[in-house]
């Protein structure tokens, strides 16, 4: 490979994944504009016209916003890589810090800020403009402004030490410094999973355990019964920012907790929260969390020592549109580099997780109608699209490509057909 075909190549598959997301965004939108007029016959007795085109109209925004931000995206990467941006950048910051640590935690950081700083508008504009205007926002500008703050200093917190520890293993570990990398990333995921859910999540939000009698035992009959245990049920104050729903599970052994938000408690009955949860526990039971965290794993190991090998190569540096320097350390340059271009390749590969992904809702949707009930899981789904205003009528290719749950539709089917 030289550098003029790896440019070659970069753009060409650049090019293929910007022209295939037009192309699924507006499919995506003519399928829906098209199923705007009528409500599925299936969903008919239970959806409203109004709620019907509420979600058509919420979702057709929202997929514009995306291509906006595609449009925006993609003379940013090829800004800072054939462009010269990182160049440049990388010789002005080598300018004032020399070569050496600091010039890597610089330029990172540098990054960081930048990138930051473009993100910023869009996502200013779909809270406060887009999820406004159909009427989820619950949040205050000055939570905005308090959250980001919070973020950017959690972020640097745990991503300067993290940085330097890779950054060290890269210049001084030897040929195999990627598979100690891959030793350091993996404890770090663990550790991270570990803390999340009792130092991170409660700096955002407020957690209580969940109060009312009558659900919890019910919930730990359910549990019981799965042979599920855990230190806790929580109610997390979700409506502090969205009037989204949502539930989860987070941490792993004997920090993993369920978490619900205040929101989603409001719209369900009891029985439609017990399926809801059978449904979450059935990932579990199902080891469906556990694959996919080894999956994870097993690919970060592989593109940890793709990057071990590019990191030697001329033509990956100047083919991105930056000179290797002779005397100081490219790991971060290289690291830079990798973070930003690997998205392009791998966009052709979402398909095969979204896929999987899907397999594993039709396997938890089984588990919930055997431990729980169908009926009251379709009960709580048909009010959860409402509620969200998410689309009963996605274009099919659209979400074969992206999505991890299976269409509203397809998805009762199936829960009808397993009770
Ligand atoms: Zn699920």
């Amino acid at each position: 490979m030289n550098s003029v075909s790896f440019s070659v190549f970069f753009i060409g598959f650049l090019l293929i994944s910007v022209c295939l997301q037009f192309w699924l965004s507006a499919r995506h939108i003519r399928h829906i504009l098209c199923k705007r007029d009528s409500v599925p016959a299936q969903f008919a007795k239970k959806i409203s016209l109004a709620a019907h085109q509420k979600a058509a109209d919420y979702t057709v925004t929202k997929t514009k916003l995306g291509l906006l931000m595609l449009m925006l995206n993609v003379p940013v990467l090829l800004g800072f890589t054939l462009f010269g941006g990182l160049q440049w950048l990388s010789v002005t910051i080598a300018g004032i810090t020399g070569p050496g640590m600091l010039y890597q935690l610089s330029l990172f950081a540098a990054f960081a800020l930048i990138t930051g700083v473009l993100d910023l508008p869009f996502a200013y504009y779909s809270q406060f403009v887009v999820e406004e205007k159909f009427g989820f926002n619950k949040m205050t500008r000055s939570l905005f402004v308090r959250d980001l703050i919070k973020s950017s200093l959690l972020g640097a917190a745990i991503g300067a030490p993290l940085l330097w520890l890779v950054l060290t293993l890269m210049a001084s570990a030897g040929d195999l410094w990627w598979l100690y990398t891959w030793l350091v990333w993996t404890g770090f995921q663990f550790l991270m999973m570990l803390i999340y859910p009792t130092f991170i999540a409660p700096l955002f939000n407020r957690f209580t355990p969940l109060e009312d009698d009558s659900l919890r035992s019910r919930i730990e009959g359910l549990m019981a019964r799965v042979g599920f245990a855990s230190k806790g049920l929580f109610v997390m104050d979700g409506s502090k920012r969205s009037a989204h729903g949502n539930a989860y599970f987070s941490g792993f052994g004997a920090a993993k907790r369920i978490v619900f938000f205040d929101t989603l408690i409001e719209k369900l009955s009891p029985a439609e929260i017990e399926a809801v949860l059978a449904h979450e526990l059935g990932h579990f039971k199902l080891r469906h969390i556990v694959k996919r965290i080894s999956v994870m794993f097993v690919f970060s190991l592989g593109f940890l020592a793709l990057l071990g090998y590019l990191k030697q190569q001329v033509w990956f540096y100047t083919g991105l549109g930056v000179d290797p320097l002779l005397l100081a350390q490219n790991d971060a340059m290289a690291l830079l580099l990798f973070m930003l271009v690997l998205p392009v390749f791998t966009f052709l590969l979402s398909p095969l997780a979204a896929i999987s992904s899907r397999k594993h809702e039709f396997e938890a949707d089984a588990f919930a109608a055997k431990h729980a009930s169908a009926q009251d899981l379709i009960a709580a789904l048909v009010k959860m699209y409402d509620d969200n205003a998410s689309t009963l009528t996605p274009d099919p290719l659209h979400s074969a490509f992206y999505d991890s749950h299976p269409p509203a539709a397809i998805r009762i089917q199936h829960l009808l057909a397993a009770q």
